[in-house]
C-alpha cells in the first residue's frame, strides 16, 4: 500500500521532507480488530511533536496521522461492531487498558498503558490501518470525509478542553492561538454559549481575521491586554509566552487550560518574566488537557452534527503530507489541514 513514512526524527527547518513516500506492506486486522481503507487524514500539531522528538514515537519507521476517516474493508474474526463498507472515524486514542482505576473511571486518556494512533500504532498517513474496533466511531451522514477528520482531533480535543475551563453561558472565553481547534472551539461556543464573548489572541494578524470573521467579540495580539477580563483561556499554542501572557486576562478565579501534547523549548525563558501577583494570585488555575477519551470523540461527534458544524479546511493530496506539516509548522493556518489519500 502507499503511505508516507517516518524514518527519522530531526528538526523540519532542517530537513522539510521528513516523510517518504513508500510502498508498505498492508496490515491484517487482529481479532476484535478493523481494516480500514482510509481517505481522508488530518494534519496535527502533534505530529510535528512527533517528527521533531517531543513527543517521539517509540518505533521506527511509522506512519503518523491520528484523524482518519475511512470506510472498514474487513473485519477481524470476532469484531462485531462494523461492517465491510461501514463509515468510521479513529482519533488520538488508540488503545486504553480497560481496567485500571483511569479506565474505570472514564479517564482512560490517563491510563498508563494509553497508546496513540500514528504513534504508538501507525496511523493514517496511508492507504489502509487497523484500530481495535472498540475505537473506532461512527461517522455522522452530514459530515463529508474531509469535513470529518479534523472534527476527530481539534474538534474533539477542542470539546475536552472547553468542558475542562467549566465554561457556562455568559462568561466569556479566550483564545490564545487560532488554528485548527481554536477555530472549531469558536463555533462551540457561540452555539452553546450564545451570551459569552469570546475574545482571542494571535501573532498573525490572518488569523485574527479569520477569528473575527467567525464571530469573536475581539481579536488582538498574543501579548495584549484584552478589553475584558476573562473567566478561562485555552491555549493551543506550542510555546510558552501566550501561557503567561494569557495569565495577565484572567479574572481572579480564572482559569487556563493547556491544551497542548507537548511545548517547544525556545521561548521557555519567557517564564522567568511570571510575577506571581499579576500573573497567579488570585486564585487563578492552570490545568492542561491530556489524550482524549472516546466519551470526547462520541459526545462532540453527536454535538458537531447538531450545530450543522463544518469546519474549514485545506486539503493536500497525501503525498504533499510534507508540505502540509512545513506549512502548519511555518504558521501559514486556515482552518484545519487535511491530506487525501
Ligand atoms: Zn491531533
Ligand atoms: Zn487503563
Amino acid at each position: 500500500m502507499k503511505a508516507m513514512i517516518l524514518k527519522k526524527l530531526g528538526n523540519l527547518h532542517d530537513n522539510k521532507t521528513p516523510l517518504e513516500l513508500t510502498d508498505f506492506p498492508a496490515p491484517q486486522p487482529g481479532n476484535k480488530e478493523l481494516l480500514i481503507e482510509v481517505s481522508v487524514c488530518g494534519v496535527c500539531h502533534t505530529e510535528l511533536d512527533e517528527i521533531e522528538g517531543r513527543t517521539p514515537p517509540p518505533e521506527l519507521p511509522l506512519i503518523l496521522g491520528h484523524q482518519v476517516v475511512g470506510t472498514v474493508n474487513k473485519t477481524g474474526e470476532q469484531a462485531t461492531r462494523y461492517h465491510s463498507g461501514d463509515r468510521v472515524g479513529v482519533a488520538w486514542i488508540y488503545s486504553a487498558c480497560g481496567s485500571c482505576t483511569f479506565c474505570e473511571s472514564g479517564r482512560e486518556n490517563l491510563c498508563p498503558e494509553f497508546q496513540a494512533t500514528g504513534r504508538d500504532q501507525n496511523g493514517g498517513y496511508a492507504e489502509f490501518m487497523t484500530v481495535p474496533e472498540r475505537f473506532a466511531y461512527r461517522i455522522p451522514d452530514c459530515f463529508s470525509d474531509s469535513r470529518a477528520a479534523p472534527l476527530l482531533c481539534a474538534g474533539a480535543i477542542g470539546y475536552r478542553s472547553l468542558k475542562l475551563t467549566g465554561l457556562e453561558n455568559g462568561m466569556h472565553l479566550g483564545l490564545t492561538g487560532f488554528g485548527a481547534s481554536g477555530h472549531l472551539v469558536l463555533k462551540m461556543v457561540s452555539y452553546r454559549y450564545p451570551d459569552s464573548e469570546i475574545h482571542v489572541f494571535a501573532r498573525n494578524p490572518k488569523e485574527r481575521g479569520f477569528a473575527m470573521e467567525l464571530g469573536a467579540a475581539w481579536a488582538g495580539d498574543t501579548t495584549d491586554e484584552s478589553p475584558r477580563k476573562l473567566d478561562a483561556i485555552i491555549d493551543t499554542t506550542p510555546v510558552w509566552r501566550p501561557v503567561v501572557e494569557a495569565l495577565k486576562n484572567l479574572k481572579p478565579g480564572g482559569r487556563l487550560v493547556i491544551n497542548a501534547i507537548r511545548k517547544e523549548d525556545r521561548d521557555k525563558n519567557h517564564l522567568l518574566t511570571l510575577d506571581y501577583p499579576e500573573h497567579l494570585w488570585m486564585e487563578k488555575e492552570i490545568k492542561s488537557v491530556a489524550n482524549i477519551c472516546r466519551r470526547d470523540v462520541t459526545e462532540f461527534l453527536a454535538l458537531a452534527a447538531e450545530m450543522r458544524m463544518q469546519p474549514e479546511v485545506e486539503e493536500y493530496p497525501l503525498e504533499e503530507a510534507n508540505k502540509a506539516l512545513y506549512e502548519l509548522k511555518t504558521g501559514k493556518i486556515r482552518g484545519a489541514k487535511v491530506l487525501i489519500i
